[in-house]
C-alpha cells in the first residue's frame, strides 16, 4: 500500500471543504476501500475519514418515508424494525449482501459507492478501461461469466456488485448529496451510470460531493421480496438477483416493480416489464410476458448467455410466488 495523508473530518462542512481542496478518498467502513488501496487499484494521496460524522441515524420523514444516514451500518438498517415492517425487500437484500462481520462495518454510502468486482479491474497486469482509461478491456475476450448482459459497452462490461442498491431501485429511493455547490437529491435509478465510453465515471457525484443520506418514500403495504442466485449459498456476489414488488386487487395487478442485480453496471429497472404487468391479470401468461420483456434487450458475452435465461426464470418464479 502506498503512503497517503490521513485527515479525520469533524463535521460535514469540514469534509466538503477538504474535498474541495483536491482529490480525496472518503473513508467510512473501509470494507472496499482498503482492498482497493492494498491492491493499489486506488492510490489516493489523501484519505478523509468521515466515519465519525453524525450521519448514522435512521429517521422518520414527515411524509411517512424513512431517511437512512449515509453512515448507517448495513446490519443496523437490516435490523431496524421500521425497515423490516415497511421495506422488507431492503432488509432481505442487505442480509443477502455480505457476511455479518462485513454488514457490521459496511455503510449505506459505502454500499452505494462500492466498485465492481471484475477480476481484471483488480489485476494490475490486465487491461482495464475503468482503471486506466484507454487501456482496453480484457474481460471482453477473457472470462466474462459474471459480467453484464444489459447496458454494457465496448469499453466495459462490468456489473455493479450491490444487493442493497437493487432493492433501493425497486423502492424508488432518492440519494441526498452535499458538496461545494450545495445540496441536491438524485433518484437512485439515475445515481449510477452505464459505462458508455467513460467507464471510469461510475456515478453522478461531482468533485467534492458527499452522500449524506438515502430517502425511502412511503409505500403502502405491498408484497415484495429479494432473491439472489449465486455460485455459493453465502459470501458470493449475485450472478443474477431481483427485487420484486407486486400488488393486485381482485385479480388485477395494481403495483409492479422489478429491479435486477448482477446484470449491468447499475441496478437495472425493468420498466417495460412493469408496464406490461400494471393493469394485467395475475396469471402465468402475464408473468411470462413480463419476464421475457425484462431481458428483451440483453446482449450476452461469450460465457454469460445463461444469465438471460436465469434472469427470465427468476423474475417469473418470483412473480408467481408473490401473486
Ligand atoms: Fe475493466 Fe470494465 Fe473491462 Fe472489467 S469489464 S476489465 S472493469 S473495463
Amino acid at each position: 500500500m502506498r503512503e497517503f495523508a490521513y485527515v479525520r473530518a469533524s463535521g460535514v462542512a469540514e469534509a466538503v471543504g477538504l474535498a474541495a481542496e483536491g482529490p480525496v478518498a472518503h473513508l467510512a467502513g473501509g470494507t472496499n476501500l482498503f482492498d482497493l488501496m492494498r491492491e493499489e487499484v486506488e492510490r489516493p494521496e489523501r484519505v478523509v475519514d468521515i466515519s465519525r460524522l453524525p450521519l448514522s441515524a435512521i429517521d422518520d420523514l414527515p411524509d411517512g418515508g424513512l431517511r437512512l444516514g449515509a453512515l448507517a451500518r448495513n446490519a443496523q438498517v437490516a435490523a431496524d424494525d421500521r425497515i423490516r415492517r415497511r421495506y422488507p425487500v431492503l432488509a432481505r437484500a442487505l442480509l443477502n449482501g455480505a457476511s455479518p462481520q462485513l454488514r457490521n462495518r459496511a455503510t449505506v454510502g459505502g454500499n452505494l459507492l462500492q466498485r465492481t468486482r471484475c477480476r481484471y479491474f483488480y489485476d494490475l497486469g490486465a487491461a482495464c478501461n475503468k482503471r486506466s482509461p484507454g487501456a482496453g478491456c480484457d474481460a471482453l475476450g477473457g472470462l466474462n461469466r459474471g459480467h453484464a448482459i444489459l447496458g454494457a459497452s465496448e469499453s466495459c462490461v462490468a456489473v455493479h456488485p450491490s444487493d442493497m442498491c437493487v432493492a433501493l431501485a425497486a423502492l424508488d429511493a432518492t440519494v441526498n448529496l452535499t458538496g461545494p455547490e450545495g445540496d441536491r437529491s438524485v433518484p437512485i435509478t439515475d445515481f449510477h451510470l452505464l459505462p458508455g465510453a467513460t467507464p471510469q465515471v461510475e456515478t453522478v457525484l461531482r468533485d467534492g460531493e458527499l452522500v449524506t443520506s438515502v430517502d425511502l418514500p412511503p409505500w403502502p403495504p405491498v408484497r415484495g421480496t429479494y432473491v439472489k442466485v449465486r455460485d455459493r449459498a453465502s459470501y458470493a456476489f449475485a450472478l443474477v438477483s431481483a427485487a420484486v414488488l407486486l400488488e393486485a386487487q381482485e385479480g388485477t395487478i395494481t403495483v409492479a416493480r422489478i429491479a435486477l442485480g448482477g446484470v449491468a453496471a447499475k441496478p437495472w429497472r425493468a420498466y417495460a416489464a412493469e408496464e406490461l404487468l400494471t393493469g394485467a391479470a395475475t396469471n402465468e401468461q402475464a408473468f411470462d410476458e413480463a419476464a421475457q420483456e425484462a431481458v428483451a434487450g440483453a446482449r450476452p458475452l461469450r460465457h454469460n448467455a445463461f444469465k438471460i435465461e436465469l434472469a427470465r426464470r427468476l423474475i417469473r418464479r418470483t412473480l408467481v410466488e408473490l401473486s
